[in-house]
């Protein structure tokens, strides 16, 4: 059955494929292709991880059976015949064994899809008894893909994904895949971020929460708060995110298929135009130098940062190298010498133009793997220990931290950026910590590098005291994703307020204003790197209030340039005036957007 679901469009482009539904929550097992000829093999990885758990059950039997009855409770060994049982369900080894050899996927990937397949017709079923047995069926996927840990997949049996051109929509192994999930933390998507994926639906999120800015950045088709996606596609159901309209599409007929493949095309060609652009110098019609700079994740993004013409870094996300870690078997949090190597190589891949690092913004909705801050459950993450706040309360890891930015900075230019200060004492103490750092390193005999330092406008309480930043810091960098957040007391995570989280709002747009007015008049650097800096429907607000400076994801640069080309900052300038004394901004942008 065909059904739309409408959620908020948070990546550009548009996605077809079979849905991966990842409604248990099992995103950390392994997800690639296996080569076709090696499908025997991974089905043989399947069966000794069956026939060990098999053996470790019957022996913890074996052993159940010399107890007395009050040593174990009786359902004890009940439970484990209803593994056992399980295991050796043909029907259950029947469908896991279908999406290694008709989809390639690998023994783990395809286990969880199997039990998610499995989970929900147990849901569905009337009999309580028979629900209860989707926990069983968990427990045993749970110990399978322990077993399979101890027969490690080759990785010369995965199979680079070569399928996400648009179009290819025959129905085989190599067909595109699109990620369904309730929802997804920015520590799953960078385990993504290499990945089969060609584009992603959550049921929860908001267009500024990070697991939106991570697939941005990724470049796929995304839509997220569309609420009920990951209970009502099923696993395999052909699905259409349209990340501009904000739309998922599930089980389209053939027609409406093709209207989006046109669509998809159109978008591909539109793309391969501005690409044109890459080396056109960003300068508007009345000759103003816009500077247009990426935000990225990891030190290899800057590759694409280059790759689509950025002129610097504005925003380099250093949280990126905190999370997600014990997964992968590293320590839980990266050392001094892991940090000077990964701002290194961001720094060398931009090939001399500066690279803004900011210092960790943990916390909210970006948190370290999970029990690495002791009770991170706080009631109020987005108001608690985040950001700078957790740096200050953790000076060990700051330290080094910082060490690690003046130690890159030999390598290239470097602006040391902090986040979410608010308070004068936040100011004064991270001033400290970078001389103490200085002076660890001098100690060391170490070598570092000058810096600009810069503060991150993203409260409200700092956006009202920049005159008070500017005494202390080279250049001033505005979050408006936070500022949004703090000014409307918005959440920017939660889908149900985000009819709420109104960029237009008047004060958002004047707080702006004065911030890059105050910045401007100093004599210091102001940059804009929310995401309203890469959302071409703001470009030309933000050039008439004087804006310069752009940091976006590397995916948008060419689009605003594009804008900035065709714009002219002095016309703009008296417009923008007339917007900001406006109670209704909305209406004005609306009806500019209708005339250009
Ligand atoms: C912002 O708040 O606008 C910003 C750029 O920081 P982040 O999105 O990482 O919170
Ligand atoms: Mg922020």
């Amino acid at each position: 059955m065909t059904f739309a679901i409408v959620g908020q469009a948070v990546s550009r482009g548009v996605a077809i494929g079979r849905a991966v539904v990842v409604a248990s929550g099992r995103l950390d097992v392994d997800h690639y292709f296996i080569d076709p000829e090696k499908t025997t093999s991974e089905l043989e990885r399947l069966g000794r991880a069956k026939d060990d758990v098999i053996q470790e059950i019957e022996r913890v039997k074996t052993q159940v059976s010399t107890l007395s009855a009050h040593e174990v409770p009786a359902e004890l060994t009940a439970l484990l015949d209803v593994h056992l049982m399980l295991l050796s369900d043909e029907s259950i080894a029947e469908g896991v064994k279908q999406w290694v050899v008709d989809r390639r996927y690998n023994a783990e990937w395809a286990l969880v899809a199997q039990l998610d397949v499995l989970s929900r017709q147990f849901e569905e079923m009337q009999d309580p008894y028979l629900r209860e047995r989707k926990a069983d069926l968990a427990q045993v996927v749970e110990r399978m893909l322990a077993a399979l840990r101890g027969h490690e997949g080759s990785l010369l049996q995965r199979s680079p994904r070569t399928s996400s051109q648009p179009g290819l929509l025959e129905d085989s192994p190599e067909v595109p895949l699109v990620l369904v999930a309730h929802d997804l933390s920015p520590a799953d998507l960078l385990q993504f971020k290499q990945s089969v994926f060609s584009g992603f639906v959550t049921d929860v999120g908001g267009k500024t929460s990070h697991t939106a800015i991570v697939a941005r950045s990724m470049d796929i088709p995304a839509v997220v708060g569309a609420r009920a996606s990951s209970s009502t596609i099923r696993q395999d159901d052909w699905v259409i995110i349209d990340g501009e309209a904000g739309v998922v599409v599930v089980n389209p007929t053939q027609a409406v298929r093709e209207e989006y493949l046109l669509k998809q095309q159109s978008l591909a060609k539109a793309r391969g135009r501005l690409r044109k652009l890459r080396d056109t110098p960003a300068i508007t019609l009345d000759g103003q130098r816009v500077l247009l700079e990426a935000n990225i994740e990891l030190p290899q993004d800057a590759e694409h940062a280059v790759a689509a013409g950025a002129v610097g870094v504005g925003l380099f996300r250093s949280e990126f190298l905190f999370m997600g870690r014990v997964s992968q078997g590293l320590t839980p949090l990266p050392n001094e010498e892991e940090q000077v190597q990964a701002y290194t190589q961001a720094i060398e891949r931009m090939e001399g133009m500066p690279v803004t690092i900011r210092t960790v913004d943990i916390g909210a909705d970006k948190p370290l793997d999970r029990g690495m801050r002791g009770g991170d459950e706080h009631l109020n993450p987005a108001l608690g220990l985040r950001a700078i706040r957790w740096s200050l309360a953790e000076p060990n890891m700051f330290l080094a931290q910082l060490r690690a930015i003046l130690r890159a900075a030999a390598h290239g230019k470097v602006n040391l950026l902090i986040p979410m200060l608010s308070h004068p004492q936040e100011i004064h103490k991270t001033l400290q910590m970078v001389q103490l750092a200085r002076e660890q390193l001098d100690q060391q005999g170490m070598v570092y590098g000058p810096i600009q330092l810069g503060a991150m406008i993203e409260v409200p309480a700092a956006a009202l005291m920049v005159p008070y930043f500017l005494r202390y810091f080279d250049f001033l960098s505005i979050g408006t994703n936070d500022l949004i957040q703090y000014t409307l007391a918005v959440d920017r995570v939660d889908e149900s307020v985000s009819h709420l989280y109104d960029s237009a709002h008047p004060v958002v747009l004047r707080l702006i204003a004065q911030i890059i007015q105050q910045a401007q008049q100093a004599g210091k650097g102001v940059s804009v790197c929310g995401e309203m800096a890469g959302d071409v429907a703001w470009t030309r607000l933000l050039l008439g209030m004087g804006l310069r400076r752009f940091s976006m994801h590397p995916s948008q640069i060419l689009t605003i340039k594009e804008q900035v080309l065709t714009s002219n900052t002095q016309e703009l300038a008296e417009w923008a005036q007339v917007v900001l004394q406006s109670d209704d901004p909305a209406q004005l942008l609306r009806q500019a957007a209708q005339v250009a």
